[in-house]
């Protein structure tokens, strides 16, 4: 994933220290994975602005740089090591020049990984877990007066939440608002229940303030973030427990605020208040990422996944009943421990009966310390590169379909940002797709409907369409797009 921070404006704090002439700091973050990440390193950006850090482009130079590191991928602390190494040139050249570098590793490996990183790595001076971003100021100044590393890998009693600044940068047309964070679901194949902790849920009236001020700072999508983000069960403003149905019927009444997404879900939490939000909030976007993994049984139960094929199918067909123009996204695991080839079978059996608009497909590869990873009758190489072959040439075929049905079709875009050329700008379809089209700027941050003219390999291309202009072929909401 590309460094996050690049072009962002100066958080406020920093903004005033410039105006007082006082020294401004660099701070470079680096992001891996996953959107969580994202919304922490704007977070983490937020909490060190009063201490003097605005955001820089490149590390070299820098006086601070954080690694925000994700576990899910393979070699993920291999990879954070040789970053690592890299850097450790970087704050040598800074010495030399007189200054410091501080540099951190934030995120899933560092939790996981803490003590290693710091056994390893002697040119790391922080160590900091997701859960305690709130104490990255006091971390600093630790790490800055005593010399020696600090490492902060709690999960603390207060919810981190309530420590966080309000965010200081302008949200963009689209952002990112985290609601939940950790799991206690335990899928034998996950790190996060050991990297993030237990689910914990922010109060309805703390993420819908949240959501004001991103409405007001410029944003007209938000997507709600949470590892297990519809087990979502935080307290409403009268006392009760709201599920994320309510939260969402809630933030839809916010003035401005057109498209709500949440990703990423779990089947066994799809409760039937969020069914029915699907099909009675219209800013509820009809697009899910629902992730099965497998559609055997019996691989089911080895990942722990509490849920069988069946009760997904049911869920989709409650989703296309209250929506049916849903669309869905998958992640799907081949060759997990024991997996047979009638397991894998039953698998493309699950496919070719939901068919997915997207997908993501992983070869299964330990995580140390999850209980899969100790599983006895792991599947060889060869075998599991030929199950995800034919697997990505099915979920291909599908996204294809998906797209090529769109032709000729008119479509809702959000236009979120100038594209390459000149006049050109990029849109995310109600569908999630990236769809380019040819308009002025003063667009961006409206929904307009386009017309689509060409599917890309990545993107749609389409041609904005002035309102009242009847269509050639029926707007696609008439239609029904779902497999
Ligand atoms: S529900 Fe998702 S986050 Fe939780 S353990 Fe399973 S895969 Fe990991």
């Amino acid at each position: 994933m590309a460094p996050y921070l690049t072009r962002t404006p100066l958080p406020l704090g920093c903004a005033r220290a410039l105006s007082k002439g006082f020294y401004v700091k660099r701070l470079y973050i680096k992001t891996y994975g996953c959107q969580m990440n994202v919304y922490d390193s704007a977070r983490m950006a937020d909490v060190l602005a009063p201490l003097g850090y605005a955001p820089a482009e490149a590390p070299d130079g820098a006086d601070m740089v954080i690694l925000n590191t994700c576990h899910i991928r393979e070699k993920a602390s291999e990879k954070v090591f040789s970053e690592l190494g890299r850097l450790k040139a970087l704050k040598r050249a800074k010495a030399e020049a007189g200054g410091r570098m501080i540099l951190a590793v934030a995120g899933c490996v560092a939790q996981a990984a803490g003590a290693e990183i710091l056994a390893r790595a002697p040119q790391v001076d922080l160590v900091v877990g997701p859960q305690a971003y709130h104490r990255l100021p006091e971390l600093v100044a630790k790490a800055a007066r005593a010399g020696e590393a600090a490492i902060d890998t709690d999960f603390p009693v207060e919810p981190k939440f309530d420590f966080l600044p309000e965010a200081a940068t302008p949200p963009g047309v689209s952002a990112f608002l985290s609601v939940q964070e950790g799991c206690d679901k335990f899928c034998t194949f996950c790190v996060v229940p050991y990297t993030r902790g237990a689910e914990y849920s922010r109060p309805a009236r703390a993420v819908i303030a949240e959501a004001r001020r991103l409405v007001a700072g410029g944003a007209v999508e938000i997507t709600l973030l949470g590892q297990n983000v519809n087990a979502y069960h935080g307290e409403g403003p009268d006392g009760s427990s709201w599920g994320l149905g309510r939260l969402i019927r809630a933030l839809a009444e916010i003035e401005g605020l057109e498209r709500i997404r949440y990703t990423t879900s779990h089947p066994r939490d799809l409760d039937e208040e969020l069914i029915q939000a699907h099909g009675e909030v219209p800013a509820l976007m009809p697009f899910l990422h629902l992730p099965v993994q497998s559609g055997s049984d019996r691989i089911l139960s080895a990942m722990n996944r509490q849920h069988r094929a069946k009760d997904y199918l049911n869920k989709v067909a409650g989703l296309r009943r209250a929506r049916p123009d849903i669309a869905l996204s998958s992640d799907f695991i081949v060759g997990f421990p024991g997996e047979r080839a009638e397991d894998f079978e039953a698998t493309l059996a699950l496919v070719e009966e939901v068919g997915f608009a997207q997908a993501y497909s992983f070869k299964y590869s330990p995580r140390p310390g999850t209980p899969a990873a100790a599983l006895p009758d792991q599947v060889p190489e060869a075998v599991k590169a030929e199950r995800l072959e034919r697997l990505q040439a099915l979920l291909a075929r599908q996204q294809q379909d998906f797209n090529r049905a769109m032709l000729g079709v008119r479509v809702p875009v959000l236009l979120e940002r100038p594209g390459r050329h000149a006049g050109q700008l990029v849109g995310r379809s109600a569908w999630l797709q990236a769809v380019h089209v040819e308009g002025p700027a003063g667009l961006i941050g409206r929904i307009r409907e386009a017309e689509i003219e060409a599917i890309e390999p990545h993107s749609l291309k389409g041609r904005l369409v002035a309102p009242g202009i009847p269509a050639s072929v029926p707007a696609v909401h008439e239609q029904r797009m779902g497999h």
